[in-house]
């Protein structure tokens, strides 16, 4: 079982990376913002909840999200491991994973750390939003989202040292690059 967070601020290229993982490897993806902007398009409950939070640049609640990160992970069959893409954001988060994991006999065998400075990350989010038109990138709601990732989701990374997983991925450089720095820490796993 390979069990990978990818992690890293919004804007770090972890739904870009984890799509290469995903192709190398075979294994489950699940990224918690794309789950939450399909409820939002689909117009569900759960969406209409969801969109008052990030569009605020806020995270979700640590009990909703992890009731909905359980079920997505229940409905994967004969997995070969699950990359965690945007989850956990927070300690709360982080032990739910290590515990829902126990309880299926797994744990995490490396979190990885996409570091990009904040002025690159800025950059990217605004030219995402001008692409996309994703909400949440724009430029007041990506200062909240990159305060609320300094206060809630980077003590992650002193969590995942302690639990011996962390791993430093250096964010900034081609696509190709960056990548090759990954398969080279999961391949020495
Ligand atoms: P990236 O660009 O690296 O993919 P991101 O931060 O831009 O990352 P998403 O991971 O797509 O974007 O998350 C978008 C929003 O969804 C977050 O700002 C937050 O409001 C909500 N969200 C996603 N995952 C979680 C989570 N684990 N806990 C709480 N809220 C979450
Ligand atoms: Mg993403």
């Amino acid at each position: 079982m390979l069990n990978i967070v990818i992690f890293g601020a919004p804007g770090s290229g972890k739904g870009t990376q984890s799509e290469r993982i995903v192709e190398k490897y075979g294994i489950n993806h699940i990224s918690t913002g794309d789950v939450l902007r399909a409820e939002i398009k689909n117009g569900t409950e759960l969406g209409k909840t969801a969109k008052g939070y990030i569009d605020q640049g806020q995270l979700i609640p640590d009990s909703l999200m992890i009731d909905i990160l359980a079920g997505v992970l229940d409905s994967f069959k004969d997995s070969k491991g699950v990359i965690f893409d945007g989850f956990p954001r927070t300690i709360a988060q982080a032990g739910a994973l290590k515990q829902m994991l126990a309880e299926r006999g797994q744990e995490v065998s490396v979190m990885l750390d996409l570091d990009v400075p904040e002025d690159e990350l800025m950059t990217r989010l605004i030219k995402r939003g001008q692409e996309t038109g994703r909400t949440d990138d724009n430029e007041e709601t990506i200062k909240k989202r990159l305060v609320v990732y300094h206060s809630q989701t980077a003590p992650l990374i002193d969590w995942y040292k302690s639990e011996g997983k962390y791993q430093h991925i250096q964010g900034v450089g081609t696509m190709e690059g960056i990548f090759a720095d990954i398969v080279a820490a999961i391949e020495k796993l």
